[in-house]
């Protein structure tokens, strides 16, 4: 038996019919601040995302699906979606446009990561950008926004994380300041963050051993070490999310997973999801990534959250099932062409249609109709005659085939 590749799965009718309420959710949350959706293509030019996520990133590194395409180029599937969007505002002069341009996505990415629950090597986010503005207020909004949709989509047990991270220089200065702490207290730390001091002195916050961790609460933190210009912008962002009612922890030592980021950063955790795959969603401000795809500087800020862990953090809400005004039975094989055409024509007429297919008998035809629902089966027989019977009621009228769609949408009117 042929199945679906290795972390990849099927979306199923009652899955999709999920998703949808999840899409019109986010169409009514994004579209009522004024993002627009945005869809790029499935695979980019692998450079795109070697010089916009960061060629040391794990991404780039080991999680990319990349190919040839028969002509010499490189092409890679998405992994993320900020840098082609980014590619296209550039592409398209969107920075003539009023600023910020304010763009949503809901797209498949594609990463070559161990399985397991939660985590795919297809998967679908919803991204939201602002492109060309620098100001607190936009990184507030989108922090905002997200946590709106994720409290609409019913996503339990949330906890926004919160950071700045300066710009890169002060990043790479801090970084030195860390290194030589570390190396200076490497008696207080295990031997696996000493042998990690120089490839991600970062990590030695995340160690779990007691002693790392007493050691590591002397350590200089990256939010002591921010530029006057950026510690104000992050106060700023603070203060509006305050006024707002969000919640948040501070943390120090949140490094996201890409390298474009500069200032505001944030991870939306939940609880429900347990483990490691327990982040939702997050994002942050990416001022220089425009200008390192060759566009005109421009500050810009994002988030990306996970569907399929939107899904397993949420309770799980059934769609209403589709409706059925009308089903269309067959008595006798000579009815088809006239209960063919009583289908098509309701469905013209705005009823919801549904005809045998199957070839069941009439007995299991009216149970089937039942199941779905319906609220009229029409019983097709010959020359153009038609019993309807209301489901609901058990009323039987005998008539002609012609007047089947009026009476229905006469009592649809009362
Ligand atoms: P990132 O682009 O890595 O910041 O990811 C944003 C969000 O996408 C995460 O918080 C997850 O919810 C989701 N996500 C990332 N990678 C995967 C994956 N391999 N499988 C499922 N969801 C993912």
């Amino acid at each position: 038996m042929i199945q679906a590749p290795k972390g990849t799965f099927d979306v199923l009718p009652d899955d999709a019919a999920r998703r949808e309420l999840i899409e019109a959710q986010i169409r009514r949350t994004l579209g009522a601040a004024g993002y627009r959706r945005i869809e790029t293509p499935t695979f980019e030019s692998t450079e795109l995302f070697a010089r916009g996520v960061g060629e040391a990133t794990d991404i780039v590194q080991k999680e990319m699906y990349t190919f040839d395409d028969g002509g010499g180029r490189s092409l890679t599937l998405r992994p993320e979606g900020t840098a082609p969007v980014c590619r296209a505002y550039i592409e398209h002069g969107m920075h003539k446009l009023p600023q910020p341009v304010k763009l949503w996505y809901l797209s498949s990415f594609f990463r070559a990561e161990a399985p397991q629950r939660g985590r795919y090597r297809q998967f679908w986010q919803v991204g939201a950008e602002a492109i060309g503005s620098e100001t607190p207020e936009t990184d507030a909004e989108l922090i905002v926004l997200l946590a709106d949709l994720l409290d609409a989509l019913g996503v339990r047990g949330l906890t926004l994380k919160l950071s700045s991270l300066g710009t890169p220089e002060t990043r790479a200065e801090y970084r030195e300041e860390l290194k030589a702490y570390l190396r200076a207290h490497e008696s207080g730390l295990s031997p696996e963050v000493v042998g990690r001091i120089d490839l991600n002195p970062m990590r030695a916050f995340d160690a779990t051993e007691r002693r790392t961790r007493e050691t590591m609460t002397g350590a200089p933190k990256l939010l002591d070490c921010l530029m006057p210009e950026d510690a104000e912008h992050f106060a700023q962002v603070r203060s509006l999310l305050d006024a707002a009612g969000i919640r948040y922890e501070l943390d120090s030592t949140l490094v996201r997973g890409l390298d474009y980021y500069t200032r505001t950063v944030f991870e939306f955790m939940s609880d429900a999801l347990g483990g490691a795959q327990s982040t939702v969603g997050g994002g942050g401000r990416y001022d220089r990534l425009i200008e390192q795809l060759e566009g005109p500087p421009t500050p810009a800020s994002g988030w990306a959250a996970g569907i399929e862990r939107i899904m397993l953090a949420s309770e799980q809400r059934n769609p209403a099932p589709e409706l059925v005004d009308l089903f269309v039975a067959l008595s006798v094989r000579d009815g088809v062409q006239g209960a063919f055409e009583l289908t098509y024509q309701a469905r013209r007429a705005g009823l919801q249609a549904q005809l045998e297919l199957a070839g069941r008998s009439l007995k299991g035809q009216l149970k089937h109709a039942d199941r779905l629902g319906a609220r009229y089966v029409a019983i097709v027989g010959e020359n153009g005659q038609a019993s309807l019977r209301n489901m609901q009621s058990g009323e039987q009228l005998e008539t002609e085939l012609q007047n089947v769609i009026p009476t229905i949408l006469r009592s649809s009117r009362l």
